[in-house]
C-alpha cells in the first residue's frame, strides 16, 4: 500500500513510500524510512502528493510506539498554508530531536494535586470564572482583561485545575522565558508540583523527558513560551495565553508566526477554549471583542485594592545643565524619598548598553558596524563596542584619521549602564543591580537577582523593558521613566499602541502591595501626545481613536499585510529580484503590493535588504494563491527571499 510520509525537512509535500510490512499505519504513525543515502524519521501524513513523475517507491523500514494525534496534522497544515512555511519545517518545530523517539526516559506524574489551594477567589475573581465557564468546553476565545495586580492569573488557575480534574492537560504561554522561573513557583504554591517548563533554553535531556510524557498524556500542565504551541499533546483542553498583546509572540526570526494567533487557531482544531489575559489587549483582540467574535470578562479592581501609582512629569528642559547627566535632580529627590524608607526604586530605559553612539572628538568618526547600517553601541562591561543586529564588537581603539594617536571617543546618549554609573556616584551606599538581557545569560545569576530583589536585598534596580513582563517585586514603589520621548522610535505602525501597553505594564509593576506608588516620566517633550495617552489611562479610548486611525489608513486589523524581504550580496541583485516577484504578485486580484523600497536597516549582516509589502483584504486567504505564485517563480540562488505574514517588525 502507498503512504504519504512527510520528511520533517524543508519540503512542503510529503513523499510516497510502502508500507512494506506495517499494515496499521495510520495518519500520525512516526516511522522510519529511508532517504537518499540516509534513514530518515518522518510522519505518515493524510493526503498523498499528485505527482506524474514516477519513481522506484521505497518501504518503510520501522514504525515507533509514539504517534502524533490527528489535530496535530490538520494544526501543521493550517500553520503551514496560513504562514507560507513548509510542512516539513513545522513538523520539525514539533518532532524536535530526533531522540525522543528511542526508549522512554524517566517516567513523570504530574496530576495529583497534594496542596489544598489556599487561595481565595475574590467576588470579581469569581465572577470572571462563571463567566468563562458559561461559555462552554468547546472552542472559543475569551478576552480576561484586568488592571496589572488584579489577579487574572488566579482566575485561570481555577480554570486550569477544574480542566485537570477532568483529566485533560493545559497549556500556559508566556511572552518571556525569564518569566517562566517566577511562575513556577506560583503555579507549584497554588497547586502543589511543579508544571513542566518549556522553551529554547532548557536541556536536551529535559525536553525529552517533557516531549515523550506530554505525548502519551502524563503530563498535564506545561507552562512555555512560543515553541510549547508545538508540543504534541494528547488531550489538550485549555491554552491559556498570558500578556496577549505582547509582540514577543512574534517569532522574527526562522520560521516567522504569531504564537498567540497561532494558539487560538490550534484551540480551534482540538475544539477547546482558549483564555487571552492581559491588562490592555491588542487592537486584534480588541476589535474581535468588539465584533463579538470572542468573549470577554473583565477584573475592575487592584487585587485588595491598592490604587495604581500617580504620576510626576519632569521636564528636563528645566534643569539641565550638563549635557552627558540624565538623571534630572527634581527626579532624584522624589527617589530617595522612597529609598529613605527602605523601598525599592528601578530606573528604566529601553536601551541595553552604556551609550548608544560614539564619536571621535577629533576626527568625528561615528563608529558604526561593518556588517550592518547601524550604527554600535558602546558597552562598558565589555569595553567594547557592539553591534545589537549581529552581534559584531569592535575595539574602541581605533587609529585616528586626524591625529597620529587613536580616535577619542564622546559618548552620547544613555544605556543602562551609563544609568548605573550615575546612579553609583550618587548613591555610593546602595546596593544597585542592572536587569537587562546582557547580564541574565546565567539561568542560576537571574534566580538568585531575582530573589533578592524580592527579599529586599536590592535598593535600585535599573532595567530595559524585560522588567515590564510580569515580575512581581512587593517592594518596588517608585519607577523612573529615564528617557520618556517617543518621537522616531522604530519602524513600527505598532509604536503608539506598543508604547500604551509597555507602560501601563511598567507602571503596573510598582505599587503591589502598597497604597502610595509613583511613576516619574522624564522628558524634553511634556506635552508629547503619546505621552500624554499614558497618562490619561484610559485604554478603551486609546484603543477606540486608534482604531479609527487604523481602519481610515486600511492598516491591520482592517487589511492584511504581508512583507517580503529580499537578501543578496548585492544590492542591486536584491532590488531586481524583488521588483520580479512584485510583477508576478500583481497577477492576483484584489490586493496592493507596495515597494519595492530598500529596507530602513538596509544591511545586516552583510546582506543587502530590499523589502515588498502586499496588502490585501483580511478576511481573504490570499497566502493559497501566493504560495502557487511563489512555487512557480523560478528565485535566483543568489538571493534569500523571506515572507513574513501579520509583520510586526518593519525594519
Ligand atoms: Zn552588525
Ligand atoms: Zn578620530
Amino acid at each position: 500500500m502507498k503512504v504519504p510520509v512527510l520528511i520533517p525537512r524543508i519540503f512542503d509535500y510529503p513523499h510516497t513510500y510502502l508500507s512494506g510490512k506495517f499494515d496499521k499505519l495510520k495518519p500520525g504513525s512516526i516511522v522510519l524510512v529511508p532517504f537518499g543515502r540516509k534513514k530518515e524519521i518522518g510522519v505518515i501524513w493524510d493526503k498523498q502528493e499528485k505527482t506524474n513523475k514516477i519513481f522506484k517507491l521505497k518501504n518503510v523500514l520501522e514504525k515507533k510506539s509514539i504517534s502524533l494525534n490527528e489535530n496535530l496534522i490538520k494544526f501543521i497544515n493550517w500553520f503551514s498554508l496560513y504562514n507560507l512555511a513548509p510542512k516539513g519545517m513545522v513538523l520539525k518545530m514539533c518532532l524536535g530531536d530526533e531522540s525522543f523517539f528511542s526508549k522512554n526516559s524517566n517516567f513523570i506524574d504530574d496530576t495529583k494535586i497534594k496542596k489544598k489551594n489556599k487561595f481565595n477567589l475574590n467576588p470579581e475573581q469569581k465572577r470572571c470564572l462563571d463567566d468563562i465557564n458559561g461559555f462552554g468546553n468547546k472552542f472559543n476565545v475569551t478576552l480576561l482583561q484586568g488592571v496589572t495586580g488584579s489577579g487574572k492569573t488566579i482566575v485561570y488557575f481555577e480554570k486550569i485545575k477544574q480542566n485537570l480534574m477532568q483529566g485533560k492537560q493545559s497549556l500556559v504561554l508566556l511572552p518571556e522565558i525569564f518569566l517562566t522561573n517566577q511562575f513556577e513557583q506560583r503555579f507549584e504554591d497554588y497547586f502543589g508540583f511543579k508544571p513542566s517548563i518549556w522553551h529554547s533554553k532548557i536541556t536536551k535531556k529535559n525536553k525529552k523527558i517533557i516531549w515523550q510524557n506530554i505525548v502519551n498524556n502524563k503530563i498535564k500542565l506545561v507552562v512555555g513560551a512560543r515553541s510549547s504551541l508545538f508540543l504534541p499533546f494528547k488531550k489538550l483542553g485549555l491554552i491559556v495565553v498570558d500578556e496577549e498583546h505582547d509582540s514577543s509572540y512574534k517569532q522574527d526570526e526562522g520560521l516567522r508566526y504569531n504564537a498567540r494567533d497561532m494558539a487560538i487557531s490550534r484551540a480551534s482544531i482540538e475544539d477547546i477554549p482558549i483564555i487571552l489575559a492581559t491588562s490592555i489587549p491588542s487592537l486584534e483582540t480588541y476589535n474581535n471583542v468588539k465584533n463579538k467574535k470572542y468573549n470577554s470578562t473583565k477584573l475592575k479592581k487592584r487585587y485588595k485594592n491598592f490604587l495604581l501609582p500617580s504620576t510626576e512629569i519632569v521636564n528636563l528642559n528645566l534643569n539641565k545643565k550638563n549635557k552627558n547627566i540624565w538623571l534630572d535632580i527634581k527626579t532624584l529627590n522624589l527617589a530617595r524619598k522612597y529609598l529613605d524608607s527602605k523601598q525599592q526604586v528601578l530606573f528604566f530605559l529601553n536601551r541595553r548598553g552604556y551609550a548608544p553612539f560614539l564619536i571621535c572628538k577629533k576626527c568625528g568618526l561615528k563608529l558604526a558596524c561593518p556588517n550592518c547600517s547601524v550604527f554600535l553601541t558602546f558597552h562598558k562591561q565589555l569595553n567594547k563596542a557592539m553591534c545589537h543586529h549581529c552581534g559584531h564588537k569592535s575595539s574602541i581603539k581605533q587609529k585616528c584619521q586626524k591625529t597620529d594617536f587613536n580616535c577619542e571617543f564622546q559618548m552620547y546618549g544613555p544605556g543602562v549602564e551609563k544609568i548605573f554609573a550615575e546612579l553609583r556616584q550618587i548613591f555610593p551606599d546602595k546596593t544597585i543591580k542592572i536587569l537587562s538581557s546582557d547580564f541574565l545569560n546565567k539561568k542560576k545569576e537571574t534566580i538568585n537577582l531575582l530573589k533578592d530583589i524580592e527579599n529586599n536585598k536590592v535598593n535600585i534596580l535599573v532595567g530595559t523593558q524585560l522588567i515590564s513582563k510580569g515580575f512581581n517585586f512587593p517592594n518596588l514603589n517608585c519607577i523612573v521613566v529615564v528617557d520618556a520621548d517617543f518621537s522616531g522610535m522604530g519602524f513600527d505602525l505598532r509604536s503608539t499602541e506598543k508604547n500604551i501597553q509597555l507602560y501601563n505594564q511598567l507602571s503596573g509593576r510598582a505599587g503591589r502591595f502598597s497604597k502610595k506608588s509613583l511613576i516619574i516620566y522624564q522628558t524634553f517633550n511634556p506635552s508629547d501626545k503619546t505621552l500624554s495617552d499614558i497618562l490619561e489611562n484610559n485604554p478603551e479610548k486609546f484603543l477606540e481613536e486608534e482604531s479609527c486611525l487604523r481602519k481610515e489608513k486600511k492598516l491591520p486589523p482592517f487589511s492584511r499585510l504581508i512583507a517580503f524581504i529580499v537578501e543578496s550580496n548585492n544590492e542591486k541583485e536584491s532590488f531586481l529580484e524583488a521588483q520580479k516577484i512584485k510583477k508576478n504578485l500583481l497577477l492576483l486580484k484584489d490586493i496592493e503590493v507596495m515597494g519595492p523600497v530598500t529596507s530602513p536597516i538596509f544591511k545586516i549582516k552583510n546582506k543587502y535588504r530590499t523589502r515588498l509589502l502586499l496588502r490585501s483584504q483580511s478576511n481573504v486567504l490570499v497566502q493559497k494563491k501566493i504560495s502557487r505564485i511563489l512555487k512557480n517563480l523560478n528565485i535566483s540562488k543568489k538571493i534569500k527571499l523571506t515572507v513574513d505574514v501579520d509583520p510586526l517588525n518593519f525594519s
